[in-house]
């Protein structure tokens, strides 16, 4: 018998396989490639990388350029491979046996999952009926299990829906545990925390290059908050845990952040045109959202799954995921992508009327 850590062998893994789907729309990727323009200084930023060093440089140039946009010290932003990095190793730093981890739900799958990793308790706070979270009664099972970290996704995946800067202010007022406000999708709608971080020592954002810049296959995330927490978490990370490619690739983008800003506009434009597109579909509901994606409900949403699938159309399912059985979450493709799975959804629900 091989001697695992406790915890593995009951936990679920995170199924990533993936189809060669026509339109392919369940990642809540961005399916733009890079602007030309950045692609350009990225290919040739490539032909002078040290490869034969660690690092050092590449790491503070990225560092000093995201501290300086959010006018924080350099001691206040860390990297991540993606944002998951940087949330897992949070759950790491303050899990252990006796911590609790509290998050809502239904929200970002993984949070549960780390937890379980971290050898931590997750306690999930049920969003209501409307899929909104109760901050106070967030914020009272926070206290009441005496909470190493509460976590909230905003705006929430895979709901879509925000909690206002006031909520989270509220939040951070009211409990003592480190707070993570995990920003994934914050470029698409609602206004970032990252201005109270001054106030709230136990407060922390994480961003992620995944959705808004097209930077999924790179794995770069960021964290702003105080020196001596992020201290902690770097001491809990492996030196030069992000390569080279990575670090430059993100060093660019950043810097050139504005060639997204016509994309994101587009983006935010076609989930606005899907949303009142689908709302004319009777026999479902779709959900209001400030990211990249809907979620949608429908009685039969296994069969409708089946049917996009077999029009090689990727959409995802939570299967019987709490609070989202018959839940369809789609993400944002370019405007004749969404049209073909517009059109597919279209056709299943006039065949069923
Ligand atoms: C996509 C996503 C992330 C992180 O993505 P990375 O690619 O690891 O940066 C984090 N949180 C939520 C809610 C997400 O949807």
């Amino acid at each position: 018998m091989l001697k695992y850590r406790a915890h593995l062998s009951e936990m679920p893994s995170y199924d990533v396989t993936e189809r060669d789907w026509q339109v392919k729309v369940n990642a809540n990727e961005c399916n733009l490639q890079m602007p030309p323009l950045v692609e350009e200084r990225v290919m040739s930023r490539m032909s002078y990388v040290a490869f034969n060093r660690y690092p050092n440089t590449e790491t503070d140039s990225l560092c000093e350029q995201i501290a300086a946009a959010f006018s924080l010290p350099r001691e206040n932003v860390s990297l991540g491979n993606g944002s998951s990095e940087i949330i897992e190793k949070l759950f790491y730093c303050f899990g252990g046996r006796a911590h609790k981890i509290v998050y809502p739900q239904p929200s970002f799958s993984m949070y549960a999952i780390y937890a379980k990793a971290a050898e931590a308790v997750g306690v999930p706070v049920p969003l209501e009926e409307d899929y909104s979270l109760d901050v106070e009664k967030f914020v009272a099972a926070v206290e009441e299990n005496k909470a190493s970290l509460a976590v909230v996704c905003n705006p929430n995946n895979p709901t879509g829906n925000l909690l206002s800067l006031a909520d989270i202010e509220y939040i951070a007022q009211n409990i003592t545990c480190a707070f993570l406000v995990d920003e994934a999708y914050i470029e698409f709608g609602g206004e970032s925390a990252a201005k109270l971080l001054s106030q709230y020592p136990n407060m922390i954002v994480a961003r992620t290059f995944s959705k808004a810049y097209g930077l999924a296959a790179v794995r770069m995330g960021y964290m702003l908050a105080d020196a001596g927490l992020t201290a902690m978490v770097q001491k809990a990370s492996m030196p030069y845990h992000i390569n080279v490619l990575s670090l430059v690739t993100a060093d660019i983008v950043y810097q050139m952040r504005q060639e997204y800003q016509p994309r994101i506009q587009m983006m935010i434009a076609e989930r606005k045109r899907m949303y009142e597109q689908l709302k004319k579909i009777g026999v479902l509901t779709v959900y209001p959202s400030q990211t990249n994606f809907l979620l949608v409900h429908y009685d039969g949403a296994a069969v409708l799954n089946d049917r996009l699938e077999a029009q090689g159309i990727g959409v995802r399912s939570f299967g019987n995921a709490p609070r989202l059985e018959n839940c369809l979450r789609i993400s944002m493709g370019t405007r004749e992508e969404n049209d073909l799975w517009l059109k597919s959804i279209q056709d299943f629900a006039e065949e069923r009327q």
